[in-house]
């Protein structure tokens, strides 16, 4: 998919209809009409499936496994609601399917959607899908006894849906629960690791699709299938594994990542150099020091990162100022460059920290705090310019970057060493701040944390102003 036309950064590029709207694959146990998380202490009185009320069991998404229910009536065992239950893996497949019946134009458009059956046929994936859904909806719910011309139960048209929804399917957050969304034009653009659109949805859970950055008419429109914060060699994996392709974007063809140096090592062999892939489009190619020119293989690579993932985790499990200095610290000397993937978390959450934990209050703390949010809304600018992704990391670092800068502006204004220059500087730099805060995190939904903290930016931008006009006064 091409831009018909030049666009700024914002516009619309288009809104598109679901579908299907479900449940996840794997997901604790929701209603099936709002998706709000469920108790048990209701349950549909034609299905059996919990719900949370009368209301909920008419809604429309809710029909398709009710209908199941009312003519087979196998029952829907779902007695822990604190833990995942393998029932609701049925839920969407039985949804597609009955599209069938229920708008055949629908249907068609969703089997035109990219299955990859054949890539897929004889893999792990394929035979737990045997298992778990094409035998489950065949010898439990009884699909074949529906006419054919109704629902289309063979195993391969199952296969084929669940290979539909495991390649296309978004996610939509909800405040209680995610939830899957199939969208046909969505699923024509084409994936980048630097993707040029963002997508948020409404209320009535159409995909409103923008351009991210500035796009040039007969550009190609992309956005992102993996993570934007695992390095190349995941994120490749990630791609291949399922969605079966290798991707070759920019990113991922860039040794540095886009200067970024977001999968870099220290190099062993000498005290400057950084180790990165000499080909990152063969993920079996060596790594070779951009110093010394001392070479380690991927396999060496790969295994380096699995101990500090795990070595990370531990700390940020129970995260101290000092443990997260520590180890941030430790690593950036020893073992990977201070961008590195692995350390973007520890960062992020020591950013927050400082000014925070009791311990990291002082005026030192606030300069760290500074300087670290700095440097880490750099590598964010680096590697999504236009926040299609790290909207919610960049503007928690922007709002924390206000909070350090604000810091210096505490002391009492009326005092005669209070230098009014660098005070007017200060508030003027927190302004911008907020202000920058804010734009990034406009798209975000007002009921998750980054929406909710675009709405506290605002208020402290408006108070700022009013403080701001009593100083000068
Ligand atoms: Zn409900
Ligand atoms: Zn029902
Ligand atoms: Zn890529
Ligand atoms: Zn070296």
């Amino acid at each position: 998919m091409v831009a018909s036309r030049d666009l700024k950064a914002g516009d619309i590029i288009f809104k598109d209809e679901a579908l299907v709207i479900g449940p996840k694959t794997i997901t604790e146990p929701v209603c099936l009409g709002c998706y709000k998380r469920v108790d048990g202490s209701y349950r549909c009185r034609v299905c059996e499936w919990p719900m949370c009320g009368p209301a909920c069991e008419k809604s429309p998404d809710h029909q398709p496994e009710c209908v199941v229910g009312r003519e087979i009536g196998s029952p829907i065992d779902i007695q822990n609601f604190d833990e995942p239950n393998h029932f609701y893996e049925l839920v969407f497949p039985m949804r597609c399917l009955a599209l069938k019946k229920k708008s055949p134009k629908k249907y068609e458009q969703l089997l035109a959607l990219e299955s990859h059956y054949e890539d897929r046929k004889g893999t792990y994936v394929f035979k737990e899908n045997q298992r778990r859904v094409v035998h489950m909806l065949r010898n439990y719910f009884f699909l074949q006894e529906f006419s054919a011309e109704d629902v289309d139960s063979s195993e391969k048209s199952i296969h084929t849906i669940t290979g539909i929804i495991d390649v296309n399917a978004l996610e939509i957050r909800l405040p209680e629960s995610e939830i899957l969304g199939l969208y046909p034009v969505f699923a024509m653009l084409e994936h980048s690791c630097t993707p040029n659109t963002k997508h948020t949805f409404n209320a009535s859970r159409q995909v409103i699709v923008k351009a991210a950055v500035d796009i040039k008419r007969g550009e190609h429109l992309s956005t992102m299938y993996t993570h934007v914060l695992w390095g190349t060699i995941a994120r490749r994996d990630h791609l291949k594994h399922s969605k079966y392709f290798m991707c070759t974007c920019f990113r991922c063809a860039d040794p540095t990542e886009l200067g970024t140096h977001f999968s870099a090592l220290r190099c062993k062999s000498c005290d400057h150099g950084f180790v990165l892939s000499a080909a990152p489009l063969d993920e079996l190619a060596d790594w070779i020091c951009t110093s010394c020119n001392a070479t380690m293989t991927a396999e060496k690579v790969k295994n380096i990162n699995l101990k500090l993932g795990e070595e990370i985790e531990n700390v940020i499990a129970m995260p101290t100022v000092e443990k997260l200095e520590e180890l941030v610290n430790r690593l950036a000397k020893t073992t990977v460059h201070p961008n590195h993937f692995h350390l973007f978390v520890a960062r992020h959450t020591l950013l927050q920290l400082y000014g925070r934990d009791p311990n990291s209050t002082g005026e030192d703390s606030m300069k760290k705090k500074e300087k670290l949010c700095q440097d880490f809304l750099k590598v964010c600018t680096a590697l999504d310019p236009g926040m299609a992704r790290l909207a919610p990391y960049a503007g928690v670092a922007l709002y924390e970057y206000h909070l350090a800068v604000l810091s210096r502006t505490r002391q009492d204004p009326s005092e005669k060493h209070v230098d009014q220059s660098a005070l007017r500087k200060d508030v003027e730099t927190a302004k911008a701040l907020l202000q920058q805060c804010i734009r990034v995190l406009q798209d975000e939904p007002k009921d998750q944390p980054e929406g909710a903290l675009c709405q506290v930016a605002q208020e402290n931008l408006a108070e700022l102003r009013q403080w701001e006009a009593t100083l000068y006064s």
